[in-house]
């Protein structure tokens, strides 16, 4: 089997700096290389990105570095893994099933919460584990950590320390885009921001996020209910007459949202708020980012956000 290896960059490739730790080349490749001359990882090759980086600067476009960089060697390899940063890698997960359409083939993310020359490091496992599982996934992009095998567009980074630091439910629909031909979508850039309803907060964000941007991800109470504030209203009246699409989400891990249940969410039905179901905040973010590059029609944005395209919601609430 044909493996390729991308190292993205992230803790697991580390090594401490005057600032703390930063990504360094080498790191990575060198215990792969080591572990493949010792017979412990079948062969493989291993692409470096250009620069390495912390998964906290990561953009739409680091995330296309990655998905051109599969795109491109999808002939050539039975399976993909990427070594990332753990702070956006749900991000990148979700955002690699959206751009990644009739994928047949396995990605594997992983990463570790200390870089793998630190003694004690995660690093070591997480590889040899995505090794394993690169060979016998299904196609998809998934997610290995910590020992667990995860669905790449329902992931989340749930411990800031621990090594365990995601979780994921199975999902109803594998993660990945169907389609009848290998193709890549690009993202584009887009002003998109992700504002959270909190108890007596300010109105001003939101109006302004409402007349400049082109989307909204709205982060709501529970079950879908959000405070009543003149200030809020106008702002989700000035997103639908300009045609932004605000895209509504639990802040709740678990269960995601039935829209309708109370009416302190009736607002958000009335200005035809779209409906995020359980959909994680990192899939509703990279899901907005591809929808807008893919579609300029407002109705027909609407329409795909609210329908399962990766695995990312369920069908019904
Ligand atoms: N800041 C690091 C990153 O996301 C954290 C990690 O990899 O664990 O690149």
């Amino acid at each position: 089997m044909a493996i390729l290896l991308i190292h993205a960059g992230g803790t697991i490739g580390m090594v401490e700096s005057d600032e703390g730790f930063s990504p360094a080349q080498g790191v990575v490749e060198d215990h792969v290389n080591q572990q493949v001359a010792e017979g412990l990882f079948p062969p493989m090759d291993i692409v470096r990105l250009d620069p390495l980086i912390d998964s906290a600067n990561a953009t739409p476009h680091d995330w296309h570095r990655i998905a051109i960089t599969i795109a491109e060697n999808m002939e050539a390899y039975d399976g993909f893994i990427v070594a990332h940063g753990t702070d956006t890698l749900a991000y990148t997960a979700a955002a690699l099933t959206f751009a990644l359409e009739g994928l047949a083939k396995p990605v594997i993310l992983t990463g570790a919460m200390l870089p793998i020359g630190v003694e004690g490091s995660d690093g070591p496992e997480n590889l040899a584990a995505s090794v394993t599982h690169v060979q016998k996934a299904p196609a998809g992009v998934w997610v290995q950590f910590a020992g667990r095998h995860l669905h790449g567009s329902r992931v989340r980074k749930s411990h800031s320390r621990q090594f365990d630091a995601f979780a994921a439910d199975p999902g109803e629909y594998p993660p990945l885009r169907s389609g009848p031909a290998f193709r890549l979508h690009q993202p584009r850039p887009w002003n998109i921001v992700i504002l959270a309803v909190a108890p007596g907060m300010s109105d001003n964000v939101a109006r302004y996020a409402a007349e400049t941007c082109d989307g909204i991800v709205l982060r709501c109470y529970g079950s879908g209910t959000v405070p009543h504030s003149e200030g809020l209203e106008q702002a989700l009246a000035t997103a639908w007459q300009r045609g932004c699409p605000v895209f509504a989400v639990s802040q709740c891990p678990e269960g995601g949202l039935a829209l309708g249940t109370y009416a302190a969410g009736a607002v958000l039905k009335k200005y035809n708020v779209i409906d995020g179901r359980d959909i994680t905040l990192e899939a509703a973010y990279a899901k907005l980012v591809f929808i807008l590059s893919q579609e300029a029609n407002f109705d027909r944005q609407r329409q795909m956000l609210q329908t399962p395209l990766a695995g990312e919601m369920h069908t019904a609430s």
